[in-house]
This record gives structure tokens, sequence and C-alpha cells, in this order.
């Protein structure tokens, strides 16, 4: 490195901050593994930081366990963070924020009843009306709300809504956006149990984190207007923000788990290998014409990465596309050491111990058949598992001349190695010696050696398949 870029680095190193904000209730969903990676993308390109911060405020719906999960999930997708932090362990941070907002007049001890709430809420419905807090406690007085803290009423803390304001931003992806906020009403920002909302606590972490630019789902445009309140009423600077287009099923309705597998863990179980996910998810919403192709490795998407070629329309999410793509990285992309690495783990699990070696040939002649690790292990059963033959192959064998196998088996016993090319001459010499076609001989040897009339190849199961595997399993028609 030289020293100019040296010297750039030192000095822009910090200037791009970005951060991935998941939930731990639940395994990551595909559009949220989608944000994630946008956001990452967007540090890499201008040598940024990229901070990991779980939040996990709501204590009731987070759990240790889905956090462990986000955390393995992000690590296999390839997504390394330079910052990690837990909203869990900052409550005390946030305490200091409320307090000060309380001090400042921009939040207040609220003792209004959750069942007033619920009574006032169910009005404004059947009146088909937005609930909006009336602002019941927004004008107690110092004492009144010093001992009602004293005798220990419960409470929560409210900010104060500027009434008849319109909180206007610039979208990195979408331009201006203008929201009138009188409607919110005076929202919660501290939960009765003391817990802090993400309304606030994503505003305390953004600034305190010296967060750059926030980037995340379009869901979240409501809730902008009121972190920049937040934002202002602590003479923070807020963040760019850029919300990115839903994620839409085949059926154009929002990608749910009605559309099947939606989460990252869903594709790692079911065999799909990691380059291929980050790769397909960074084709939802980014158009990567730039690039010129839709095979991208991690590296070219930070290379090219730029959030003003995001689309807005949304994304569908195309399963058949995802599978077509994982294919494309099992036959021509991944390394042969990250195939076996791949593969490994999900054909022990089906067949017990695996000799490398042995898989090493396997996966050289066969990595063209299958588009997932699953399909794979369905594809090379043949070299691990001896199986009876299928209904099929059984209505074959009732035409089969019996005396093929006892043939199939002293030429291939006299063999010194099987290739393809050897047993070609196999099948031909037990034509000449018996007349039968050299279709049925094949058959005969499929049916022995799989059980099923289908597969990959015959002459290449046989010749990697040991040589003493092959006659075992000829033996059993003999
Ligand atoms: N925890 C929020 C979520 O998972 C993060 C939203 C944000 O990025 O501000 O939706």
């Amino acid at each position: 490195m030289n020293l100019y870029k040296w010297l750039f680095l030192l000095y822009n190193n910090d200037m791009v901050r970005t951060r991935f904000a998941p939930s731990p209730t639940g395994y990551m969903h595909l559009g949220n593994a989608r944000t994630g990676i946008f956001s990452y993308l967007f540090a890499r390109h201008q040598n940024g930081t990229f901070v990991l911060r779980i939040e996990d405020t709501d204590r009731e719906r987070s759990t240790k366990e889905f956090e462990d999960s986000i955390i393995e999930d992000l690590k296999w997708l390839g997504i390394e963070w330079d910052e990690f932090y837990r909203q869990s362990e900052r409550f005390d941070i946030y305490k200091e924020y409320a307090k000060k907002l309380i001090d400042s007049g921009h939040a207040y001890y609220c003792f209004c009843k959750e069942e007033d709430i619920e009574k006032q809420r169910e009005e404004a419905y059947a009146q088909g009306k937005a609930y909006r807090y009336p602002g019941t406690c927004r004008h107690l007085s110092k004492e009144d709300v010093e001992n009602r803290l004293k005798s220990g009423e419960s409470y929560v803390i409210r900010f104060k809504v500027p009434d008849g304001q319109i909180v206007s931003f610039e979208d990195m992806i979408r331009g201006n956006i203008s929201i009138n906020v009188d409607d919110f009403g005076d929202f919660v920002i501290v939960r009765s149990d003391g817990s802090p909302v993400y309304n606030f606590v994503v505003v305390i972490d953004d600034a305190l984190m010296k967060i750059t630019h926030v980037i995340r789902g379009e869901d979240h445009i409501s809730n902008t207007p009121k972190q920049i309140l937040i934002y202002e009423a602590l003479g923070f600077k807020p963040p760019e923000f850029a919300h990115l287009p839903v994620i839409l099923g085949e059926d154009r309705t929002k990608l749910s788990k009605r559309h099947g597998g939606v989460s990252v863990r869903f594709y790692k179980e079911n065999g799909y290998c990691p380059e291929a996910l980050f790769n397909y998810l960074c084709l939802l919403g980014w158009s990567s014409e730039k690039v010129g192709k839709e095979v991208i490795s991690k590296e070219e998407a930070i290379k090219y990465f730029d959030i003003k070629d995001i689309n807005l329309s949304p994304a569908v999410f195309s399963h058949d596309k995802l599978y077509w793509l994982n294919g494309v990285y099992i036959r021509e992309i991944l390394p042969e050491e990250r195939l076996l690495e791949d593969l490994l783990p999900f054909l022990e699990k089906a067949y017990g111990k695996v000799d490398i070696e042995y898989l090493k040939k396997i996966v050289k002649a066969t990595r063209k058949e299958y588009n997932t690790y699953l399909e794979a292990v369905k594809k090379l059963r043949p070299f691990f598992e001896e199986r009876e033959p299928d209904e099929a192959a059984k209505e074959e064998l009732s035409k089969i001349d019996r005396k093929v196998f006892e043939l199939l088996k002293q030429e291939i016993e006299s063999l010194e190695e099987l290739t393809p090319e050897n047993l070609k001459g196999v099948v031909k010499n037990i034509q000449k010696s018996t007349g039968l076609k050299p279709k049925d001989i094949w058959h005969a040897l499929r049916i022995a050696l799989t059980g099923s009339l289908e597969g990959i190849a015959i002459d290449v199961i046989a010749s990697i398949l040991p040589k003493e595997e092959v006659l075992k399993r000829l033996s059993r028609y003999t």
C-alpha cells in the first residue's frame, strides 16, 4: 500500500459508519439478511465501518438462541463486522437519556392506566379513527408527578410530540419524505417495566455509535419521523436514511412464511451455499447493470455497490432463480476443496463416515449433476448405499436374462481397473457372446448397482465404486 492510500484510509476510515440491527426474535429472515448485506456493502465500498447491533430490548420475545443463530448465519454468509453491541447491556445509557428528555421537557411521566388506554383505543376504533393518546398526563404538575412516583404508582415515559409539525427528510433512495407527526400522539419511549422501546433506543445508539447512514427496510419509514424528533430533542444530528424496497413473493404479496422457507437458516439446512445466497440477495433490489452479469462475488459486489442503483419497485424473490444460481456455484465456481467441505456433513448425516479421498473422486465426476447439497445426497446414494430395486427396476428386471449378471461379474473380476473405457469393453464382450443388446446389459448393471433406472451415468458410478462393492452388488442377482 502506498503512503497516500494509507493516509486516505487513515483519515476516511471512520467517515462512513453503517449498522445492521437485527432483533433476536426468530431466525434471520431473507429480507433482513439483504438489509444486512446492503449496509455491509455500503460500508465496505467506502472503506467504512460496519457495526452489528443486537436489538434485544424486547425481553419477552428476544432469546439467546436466536441471537446465536443470527450471528452464526451472518458469519456463514461471509458478513463480518467491525464492532458489536447488545442493547440489553446498554440500559443504563438509555435511562440516562430518558432522564435528559424529561429534564428538558421533551418527555414526561404518564400514569394513565393500561385499561383506560385500551378503552380509548377501542372507542377510537369503533369510530373508525386511528388511536392517538390524548395527552392526559402532559401537563401534570411537578409535585403531582413527584408524589405519584414516590407512592410507587406505575408509569410509562412518553415523548412529547410537538403540535402541528411536519417532519421532512431526504431518503437516499426515495428522495424527500414529509410526514405530519400530529397524528402520532405522544408515544411511549419507556415501558412500565422500565424497558425502553425501539424508536427511542435506536436514536441513542445510532447517535452514540456515530452511525452516518441508516439503511433498513421500508417498513420503518413511519418510524423515522419519530426518531428524527428525538434526535432534535437531544441535539443530535440525524444520519442519512435509506429505506429499502420490500421483498415480495412470486404472488406479489410480502415475502413471508406462507411462501415456504424464508430464513437464511432454511437455505443453509437445505443445502445451499452461502456465496450463492449472498449473490442472490444482492440481486434483490440492486440493479447490478454496472457489473454486467448476475453471478457476482462478494468482492465484486463491494467494488460496484452504489445505493443510487437500488430500485424503488419491490424486488420479487424467485426460488427457482436462487436454485439455478446455487447450481452455478456448485458446478462452476466453488473450489473443489470448499465443495467437499460443504458436502461432507450432509453426506455423513445420511450415510455415516465418508472417506474424503473417495468423495474427491465422486465430486470431480459428478458436480454438474446437482443444484443443492441435499440434491447431491439423493443423487450420490449409490456411492454409499446398496438398494433394493424400485418398482420400475423390478419390472425391467423381469425382462432381463439373469445370466447377464454372472457374465458381468466374471468380466469385471478379470479387469485390473474399472474405467468407463474398460466397462464399454465389458459390455461389448457380453454382447458378442450372448447377442444381448448393449442397452439391456447397461440396464442390468445399473439395476444391480443402484436399484433404479435413473440417475448419474452408470459407467461413472461403476468406475468409482470400489471393485469389491461392484462385485458384491452383482452377486445378489446371480
Ligand atoms: N431491530 C429493528 C428490526 O429488526 C431494526 C430496525 C432499524 O434498522 O432501525 O427491524
